[in-house]
This record gives C-alpha cells, sequence and structure tokens, in this order.
C-alpha cells in the first residue's frame, strides 16, 4: 500500500471483531456506573493549552513532552486533550454544576499523549473517567473502590488484578518531602539510571515508581514519604484501608505508588495486572481536592480515576475469556432477477418492523443462487430466504434453515411465525 496514506504512529483503527470486545466492555462499564449514580458529560477534545500547563503541572511528563498542542488560526495554544480530569473540571465549573453536593460524572473517549508507542501506550488511546465531587470523607474513596471491584467481577478478571493503594498528602507535604529525597537521591546520583538523573531536577517523586530495580533498592534507604504526610491524610488513610479490609478485598499498600500528574493528594491507587507487561496499570486514580479551587471554583473535594480501555481489552484478550458468540447476520435474503429486488427490500423491511432486534442482510451482488446459498452458509445467518419469480407469482418463500440444512415453504404470514420460532 501507499506509504502515504497509513494511520499516524501510535494511532489505530478500531476492527468490527475487536470492537466487540469493546462493546462488551462498555455496556458493562455504563451498567455499572449508573448502578452507583455516575451521569454521563461529554467534554471537547481540544481545551486551551494553559488550563493543561496549570493544571497538570509544568513539570510534568505529560506537559513536557507528551502533549499534542497547536496554534489555531488565530494563534491560541490548544492542546488535544491528554487526560479527562482536567476538562471535566472546567465544565463543571462554567456549567454552575457545583451547586448540587455530592455531584458524579463519567466520560468515555479518545485521549493523545506522545508517548513512544508499544503494547498498550499509544498516542491515541481510550479512557473511560469518573469524577466525584463535594465529599472529602474517605466514604467515596471506598466506594470508588468498590465500584472498580464489581466492574473486574462483572467483566470476569477480578482473579487477574490487583489493588494498590497509597496516600501522597497534601501538596505541602510532598514538597517537604520532595527535599529530602532530593537530598538523598543527589548523594547516590552516580549510581542513577538516566531517567531518574533527569526526573531528579524535574519530578523526583516519579522516580519512586521507577521500574529499573537498582533504582528500587536505593529507594529502600530512601526517606519514606508516609512519614511526612499531615494527620488528616494519615487517618482518612486509615480509616479507608480498614473500610477496604471489612470488606474483604485484597489490596497492596504500595509506598512507592505516585502519579504523575501534579494535582493529586491523600489517596491514590491503581489496579494492576500481572499479564500485560510493562503497561500493567488498568486503572489509576485519586484525589485532587484543591484542583477546581485552582481552575477558578468554589473549593470543592474530589476524587476520581481512568480506565485504560485498550489495556482492559489486551487483559481481556490475553486471559481468553471473552467467548460470547455475536452474531453479525441473522437473516441472509436472497433474490434471484433483478426485478425481486424491491421484495426483498420490502420483506426485510417488514420484518425489521416486526423483529427489531433481528440482523437482516440483503445480498445485492450480481451472483448466481448457488454462490449467493454459499455465502449464506459461510455468514452467521442462521435462516436464509430465497426470493425468486416463481415464488413471489404462488407467495411462497423459500426458508433455508442454514445450520440443520431443512428447507421450508412459507406463506408470508407462516414466514413471520417461523422467524419467531428461529430467534426465540
Ligand atoms: P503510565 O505510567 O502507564 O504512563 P500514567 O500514569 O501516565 O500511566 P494516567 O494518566 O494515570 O496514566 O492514565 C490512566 C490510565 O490510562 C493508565 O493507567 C492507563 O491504563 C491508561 N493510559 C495512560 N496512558 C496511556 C497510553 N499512552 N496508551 C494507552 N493507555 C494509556
Ligand atoms: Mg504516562
Amino acid at each position: 500500500m501507499n506509504k502515504e496514506i497509513k494511520s499516524i504512529r501510535g494511532m489505530h483503527d478500531y476492527l468490527p471483531e475487536e470492537l466487540k470486545i469493546w462493546n462488551y466492555v462498555e455496556t458493562i462499564l455504563k451498567e455499572v456506573l449508573a448502578s452507583y449514580c455516575y451521569l454521563e458529560i461529554r467534554l471537547p477534545l481540544l481545551e486551551k493549552t494553559e488550563i493543561f500547563k496549570r493544571a497538570i503541572g509544568y513539570i510534568t511528563d505529560v506537559v513536557e513532552k507528551e502533549m499534542y498542542s497547536f496554534n489555531d488560526r488565530k494563534g491560541n495554544s490548544l492542546t488535544l486533550r491528554p487526560e479527562g480530569t482536567v476538562g471535566c473540571v472546567r465544565a463543571i465549573i462554567q456549567n454552575h454544576l457545583l451547586h448540587k453536593k455530592n455531584n458524579k460524572f463519567w466520560y468515555l473517549g479518545p485521549m493523545f499523549r506522545y508517548e513512544r508507542p508499544q503494547k498498550g501506550r499509544y498516542r491515541q488511546f481510550y479512557q473511560l473517567g469518573a469524577e466525584a465531587f463535594g465529599l472529602d470523607t474517605e466514604d467515596i474513596d471506598f466506594e470508588m473502590i468498590l465500584l472498580t471491584n464489581r466492574l473486574w467481577k462483572k467483566i470476569g478478571i477480578d482473579l487477574h488484578i490487583n489493588l494498590e493503594i497509597n496516600s501522597i498528602g497534601s501538596q505541602k507535604d510532598r514538597l517537604k518531602y520532595k527535599k529530602e529525597l532530593v537530598s538523598f537521591l543527589k548523594k547516590n546520583e552516580h549510581l542513577l539510571d538516566l531517567d531518574s538523573k533527569r526526573r531528579l531536577y524535574t519530578n523526583p517523586l516519579r522516580i519512586l515508581d521507577s521500574k529499573n530495580e537498582t533504582m528500587q533498592k536505593i529507594l529502600q534507604e530512601a526517606p519514606l514519604l508516609s512519614e511526612y504526610i499531615d494527620i488528616h491524610s494519615t487517618n482518612h488513610f486509615k480509616n479507608l484501608c480498614s473500610m477496604i479490609t471489612d470488606h474483604e478485598i485484597k489490596y497492596i499498600y504500595n509506598k512507592n505508588l505516585v502519579r504523575g500528574l501534579d494535582y493529586y493528594n491523600s489517596t491514590v491507587f491503581e489496579w494492576k495486572s500481572d499479564y500485560l507487561g510493562a503497561q500493567n496499570t488498568i486503572c489509576a486514580g485519586g484525589r485532587y481536592d484543591s484542583l477546581i479551587e485552582e481552575m477558578g471554583g468554589k473549593k470543592t473535594s474530589a476524587i476520581g480515576f481512568a480506565i485504560g480501555i485498550e489495556r482492559l481489552v489486551l487483559l481481556i484478550k490475553s486471559l481468553n475469556i471473552f467467548s460470547k458468540k455475536i452474531e453479525d447476520i441473522n437473516i441472509y435474503i436472497i433474490f434471484i432477477g433483478k426485478e425481486n429486488k424491491y421484495h426483498a427490500i420490502n420483506l426485510s423491511e417488514e420484518i425489521r418492523n416486526l423483529y427489531p432486534k433481528l440482523k437482516i442482510f440483503i445480498n445485492f451482488l450480481n451472483q448466481n443462487l448457488q454462490k449467493k446459498i454459499k455465502n449464506a452458509i459461510c455468514s452467521s445467518a442462521k435462516i436464509a430466504i430465497i426470493i425468486n419469480r416463481y415464488h413471489i407469482k404462488e407467495k411462497y418463500f423459500v426458508i433455508k434453515d442454514l445450520k440443520n440444512k431443512k428447507e421450508f415453504y412459507l406463506l408470508k404470514h407462516e414466514l413471520m411465525i417461523k422467524i419467531q420460532e428461529f430467534f426465540k
């Protein structure tokens, strides 16, 4: 194929076979979110660049290296959203949705990050995000853990995904901690890998979740974030952990769990799977109690999470748990002779009126009867209906039971009853 007309690196086409799994997943996600009273919100793909810089943090991987930003015709800098929380917060402030207490929203759509494409990491990827506003107690953190836990159970991956939680305290706590961490790491600077050396001067907290084993060894001696966290965050976290334990949900307290975006505080959590290789986080979330005020709204507590749908689908595929056979075609209509095309179309419309859920395919190709029947057999259709001149004259239709190789000659009203029998 001509090289010019390939998709952009890291951006994929989502093809019908794969989308069967996506639809299965999305239906469950929507059902579960509704059962916790989350409401859907749809947001623009583009926002002003400045709001991402301010909210996510000027010195973060996302803002420094990963954003797709460009100037519009008037010279305004716009950015394809790298995540959904910032746009969601902008929208709820702009649309005055904060007056109600306990607001909960969800959204699903593509996000864009200029990253190095690899398995589970793309430049356009889908996130399902959920955000809850107005509750500062750990109850809502716990409800989010329950919600996500229920999702995995319903999807059938709960045995292959683990919860990790941590508390990262307030921004003030982290600033204090950051100083201590940096001075510790500077003493070991000659041992740091290239990535960590760079991060030491930009985003040192991210060194904590480095995947490099040498880094993790060095970090064993490092000061602990938990010792710098204020009493409020500590109690919040203790209460959350005991609620999770009481509910018998397994979790790992990961003292090095941090988030890549600046706006988080207090509770952070991730659901990870060992089946995905390096890109093992499927769902990541946390509190961001000061973001709304920072973006010009009134002080409101908030917590959210985002699920990477591609990674979720990869896990489902690697576990081979999606076995639901979805038929693309239920009834295959064959007509012989151009003049019978309209009978075929009319019949298909009548069947759709009576049975709106059935998938009816008309073969419009210029093929002979044998070829058309062969195609019907190769499709997922259960029955084929054949319309030719003789049958129209006599008002009979030929119905072929494609699986059991039986044939029926039926009048139209009999045909409609037979269809019901076939697809009950
Ligand atoms: P990572 O450490 O894997 O880069 P992150 O901390 O940047 O993740 P978040 O911003 O928390 O990720 O996004 C939430 C979720 O969205 C991730 O846990 C992951 O499932 C998914 N995700 C993030 N970036 C990508 C990407 N480039 N491609 C596919 N999925 C992604
Ligand atoms: Mg990232």
